[in-house]
């Protein structure tokens, strides 16, 4: 069974949280996009963990977890997220962890590229997490970047990173006229951290291929949410990976295998970190209630994330472009305190409403209209199934299936392993 889980929304959607509950039932989960630029925070018996690199799976003793073809790695960054689990007690070793040769290094420069350039754009920033990924998938795409596999031959890596240096310094010193990138201090930063991970760089593709011809299963798991696809989502304040199911094969490092089914997970109400249109957002009194009670502040970066009601027209689109299956409802208990519940039913764009996901100026120009539902008011963390939920949550649920188009499988009520339900 090849199953991604994917997040419908802006992210931030419980991803990891889903991922760690389901994950028992996969012999291998593997991440296939992005970097360490955002978060899954998953809450479970072993305590609280926050994954930016890692795939969730790492959290279950008989779990492997691979690093995908499709990732982008600051080898420091995924250090230090290795020995803060193994102070934690999880063992890490590479029966558990393999990583892709093929997976891209995100190097300092990268970084500094990143924080250069939100900070010549001031006012106009994208809201970047300074984290070098837009400038590392750049560099992937003008084939200027190192692989992991690159570290397995430091006297060839020296070589290519010297001219890599040299190029990027062109734009370094050269534009930004920053301080030059030091090629030595970089090959330096490449021993100090590759160098301890070279048992885990392995061929994903033929460890994979040989993995689901043996008939094993093997989850895809997505950072970000539909609407951060470089292609589908709210570009160009989207990420600079490909954040949709349809890619998760090809940055896992299978491009020919097909996946049995996609979970999404959607949120019972949005939020959205960083800048960008974000039609459905609610401000003043109301959003920090929500903020507060649904503790929206970033995994990665503790930004507060800017919040709404939930939103018809995006989560229907971010079903169409995922292909889901069947979807996970998360964080239904955090609606508990609303009289009524907020939900933005169509857009409205120069007097014109519309049901369908718009782009570009169009989505810019894009007011929400809003309608209201029936609050519950009782606590529901304690709901184990559909029929204990209130009537209002069970109509909220069951009207959330019925305008996105989608079977809702799972829903969560608490952060914990075991707050949730099948339907
Ligand atoms: P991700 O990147 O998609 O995993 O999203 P986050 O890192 O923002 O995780 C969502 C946050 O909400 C985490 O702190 C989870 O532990 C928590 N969470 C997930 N599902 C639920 C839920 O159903 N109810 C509550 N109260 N919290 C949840």
């Amino acid at each position: 069974m090849l199953t991604a889980v994917v997040g419908i929304n802006w992210g931030d959607e419980g991803k990891g949280r889903m991922v760690d509950l389901l994950s028992g039932a996969y012999d291998i989960v593997l991440r296939y996009q992005g970097g360490n630029n955002a978060g899954h925070t998953v809450v479970n018996d072993k305590g609280k963990f926050i994954l930016n690199l890692l795939p969730s799976g790492i959290l279950r003793d008989e779990t492997v977890n691979v690093m995908g073809t499709g990732m982008v790695i600051d080898l420091e960054h995924l250090t230090h997220e290795i020995e803060s689990l193994r102070e934690k007690g999880i063992k890490i070793d590479p029966s558990r962890l393999v990583i892709s040769d093929r997976a891209t290094i995100c190097m300092p420069y990268h970084k500094m590229m990143d924080i250069l350039e939100e900070d010549r754009l001031a006012d106009k920033k994208f809201g970047s997490t300074r984290r070098g990924i837009a400038p590392v998938y750049a560099d992937k795409y003008m084939k200027k970047t190192l692989r992991m596999g690159d570290l397995l031959h430091p006297e060839v890596l020296k070589d290519r990173l010297n001219d890599l240096v040299e190029w990027k310094n062109l734009t370094v010193a050269g534009g930004y006229k920053h301080e030059p990138v030091d090629a030595d201090a970089m090959y330096d930063w490449l021993m100090k951290y590759g160098e301890p991970l070279r048992d885990y760089i392995k061929d994903t593709t033929v460890y994979l291929t040989q993995a689901a011809d043996a008939g094993k299963n093997i989850m895809f798991e997505a950072q970000l949410g539909a609407l951060r696809d470089i292609d589908f989502g709210i570009y160009p304040y989207t990420s600079s990976s490909s954040t949709i199911a349809a890619y998760a094969p090809i940055g896992a490092g299978i491009p020919a295998k097909k996946l049995d089914n996609v979970i999404g997970i959607m949120k019972a109400y949005s939020s959205c970190v960083g800048e960008g249109p974000f039609t459905c957002e609610m401000f003043g009194e109301e959003a920090d209630k929500l903020r507060g009670e649904g503790a929206e502040y970033g995994a990665a970066t503790g930004r507060a994330r800017r919040v709404g009601g939930f939103d018809v027209v995006a989560s229907r689109y971010g079903v169409m472009v995922q292909g889901a299956t069947e979807i996970a409802l998360t964080k239904l208990d955090i609606l508990s305190y609303l009289d009524r519940i907020p939900v933005c039913v169509k857009y409205d764009i120069n007097g014109v409403l519309t049901d369908d996901f718009p782009t570009g100026v169009e989505l810019d120009m894009a007011k929400p209209v809003y309608e209201y539902l029936p609050g519950w008011k009782e606590d529901i963390t304690g709901c184990r199934s559909f029929d204990a939920l209130p009537k209002e949550a069970q109509d909220y649920v069951k009207y959330i299936g019925q305008v996105t188009g989608c079977n809702i499988k799972y829903v969560s009520v608490g952060a914990g392993r075991e707050e949730y339900f099948e339907m």
